[in-house]
C-alpha cells in the first residue's frame, strides 16, 4: 500500500515474517499477473494452471495448514497473502481460496489419511487442482435442501445430482461434492474422470472473468467406500470450510479496494480540471478521505480477525461481520473510485471497474451479504430468521 493509504501506521503491527511474506506476494502479482489480468478478463480466459504451480511454488496453496507440503503459515500471512492476490484481481484469489480454503481444508480437515496422502502434496505444489462443489442449480443461501444423493450400492456409493458455479470445477482433479445420505450430509473426494462425472464451463460471466466457473453433473457416479471423507457429518462439515474461505475475502476483498483507491489517487492528484488536479477539489477530497478511512478500518478489523484466529479464538460470526463489513465497503470504494475516473473508470486500461465487477460476485459467493447480516442478527437477538 502507498504510505499514504497507511493513515493508521498498521505497518508496524506486522511480524517482519508477516511483511516479507505479503511482499513476495505482492511482487508475484507484480510480476505474474498485473501485466496480462486485464487481457484475461476481457477474454473470460486465465491460464489457471499454470498460475496453480506458481502459486504452489511459493506456499500458497493449503498456505495455513500443516503438513503434507503445506507451508504451515499463521491466519495474519495468509490473510496478507490473499490481499496481494486480490489486488491483482478477485478471481487469483478465489483460485487459491478454492484450492486451499475449501478443497484442501477438507480434505486435511475431514479426510482419511490415505485421502490426505493422495490428494495434498500434489496440490499444494498445483499439480493437482480441487474444486468444492456444494451449490446446486436450486440450492445456494440453503443448502440444507440440497438435492444431489448418494446412495450406497454394496460397499460402493452411487452419487446423482448435480452442482452449479463452481470454480475451478472444469479444470479440477478433484471435487469435494457434499451429498445427502441417508444419514445427512457427506463429503465425498470424486476425482474428476470418474465415469458418469462431466464438468461445463459457465461463459458469459460479467464478473469474475479471470477465473474457471461450471457446472457438475453427477449421473449415476460409483465410488468405492473409501471416497467418502470419514470426519464430515452434517452441513456442519461444510460450513467449516466456508468460515476457512470467508476469513481470506475478509482481506482479500480489500487488496481489490485498495488497488481502487491507490489508481484513483494517482489518477485525481495528475488529471486536471478546471486549470487544478482534481484531487484539488473538496468534493473528491471528501470521497477520497471516506474511502481511506474505510479501507484502513477493515484492515483493522482483518487484523483483529486474524490475530483471534492464530489465537485459536475466532468464531464463525465474527467471520461473518468481517465478510459482511470488508465486501460492502470494498464494493462501495470501487463504485466511488470508478466515478473520479470519469470515463476513463468504465475503461479496461483501468482495474477499477474490472475489480467492481469481480466484488459484486465476492459479495453474493460463500455467503450472500444478506445470510451474513441474518448470521449476526441470530448472534445480536439469539433468535434465528433463516427459518
Ligand atoms: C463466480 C461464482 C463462483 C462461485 N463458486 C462457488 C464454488 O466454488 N462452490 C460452491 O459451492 N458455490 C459457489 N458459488 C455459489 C455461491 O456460493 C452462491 O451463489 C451463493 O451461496 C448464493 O446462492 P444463490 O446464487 O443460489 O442465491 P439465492 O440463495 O437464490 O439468493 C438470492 C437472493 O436471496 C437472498 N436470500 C436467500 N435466502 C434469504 C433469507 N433467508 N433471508 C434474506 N435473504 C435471502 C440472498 O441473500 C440473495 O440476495 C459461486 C458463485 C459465483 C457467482
Amino acid at each position: 500500500m502507498t504510505a499514504a493509504l497507511d493513515l493508521l501506521d498498521l505497518d508496524p503491527s506486522l511480524t517482519d515474517e508477516e511483511r516479507q511474506i505479503r511482499d513476495v506476494v505482492r511482487h508475484l502479482v507484480d510480476d505474474l499477473v498485473r501485466p496480462h489480468v486485464a487481457d484475461w478478463y476481457e477474454e473470460g480466459r486465465v491460464p489457471a494452471r499454470e498460475l496453480a504451480r506458481e502459486f504452489g511454488k511459493l506456499g500458497l496453496l493449503g498456505m495455513h495448514l500443516t503438513g503434507y507440503g503445506c507451508a504451515g503459515a499463521s491466519a495474519v500471512a495468509y490473510g496478507l497473502a490473499c490481499q496481494e492476490l486480490e489486488a491483482g484481481d478477485s478471481g487469483l484469489r478465489s483460485l487459491v481460496s478454492v484450492q486451499g480454503s475449501l478443497a484442501m481444508y477438507a480434505i486435511w480437515r475431514y479426510g482419511s489419511e490415505e485421502q490426505k496422502q493422495r490428494w495434498l502434496p500434489s496440490m499444494a505444489t498445483g499439480e493437482a487442482i480441487g474444486c468444492f462443489g456444494l451449490t446446486e442449480p436450486d440450492h445456494g443461501s440453503d443448502p440444507a435442501s440440497m438435492a444431489t444423493r448418494a446412495r450406497r450400492d454394496g460397499n460402493d456409493w452411487l452419487l446423482n445430482g448435480g452442482k452449479m458455479w463452481i470454480t475451478n470445477a472444469p479444470i479440477a482433479d478433484v471435487a469435494v461434492i457434499w451429498a445427502r445420505t441417508d444419514s445427512g450430509v457427506r463429503g465425498f473426494a470424486v476425482p474428476m474422470d470418474t465415469p458418469g462425472v462431466t464438468a461445463r464451463e459457465i461463459h458469459r460471466k460479467m464478473s469474475l472473468r479471470a477465473s474457471v466457473t461450471g457446472e457438475i453433473v453427477l449421473d449415476d457416479v460409483r465410488l468405492p467406500a473409501d471416497a467418502q471423507l470419514p470426519e464430515a457429518a452434517g452441513l456442519k462439515a461444510p460450513l467449516s470450510c466456508l468460515t476457512e474461505a470467508r476469513y481470506g475475502i475478509v482481506w482479500g476483498s480489500l487488496g481489490a479496494a485498495r488497488d481502487c483507491l491507490e489508481t484513483t489517487l494517482a489518477y485525481a492528484t495528475t488529471r486536471t480540471q478546471f486549470g487544478r488536479p482534481i484531487a484539488g477539489f473538496q468534493l473528491t477530497q471528501a470521497k477520497l478521505a471516506d474511502m481511506a478511512v474505510e479501507l484502513v478500518k477493515g484492515q483493522l478489523l482483518a487484523l483483529h480477525l486474524g490475530r483471534l484466529a492464530d489465537a485459536g479464538r475466532l468464531r464463525p460470526d465474527q467471520v461473518s461481520v468481517g465478510k459482511l463489513n470488508n465486501v460492502r465497503e470494498a464494493l462501495a470504494i470501487a463504485r466511488q473510485c470508478r466515478t473520479i475516473l470519469g470515463a476513463n473508470g468504465v475503461s479496461g486500461e483501468y482495474p477499477v471497474m474490472r475489480h467492481a465487477n469481480n466484488l459484486e460476485s465476492v459479495l453474493t459467493y460463500e455467503g450472500t451479504s444478506e445470510i451474513h447480516q441474518l448470521v449476526v442478527g441470530q448472534r445480536l437477538t439469539g433468535l434465528s430468521a433463516f427459518a
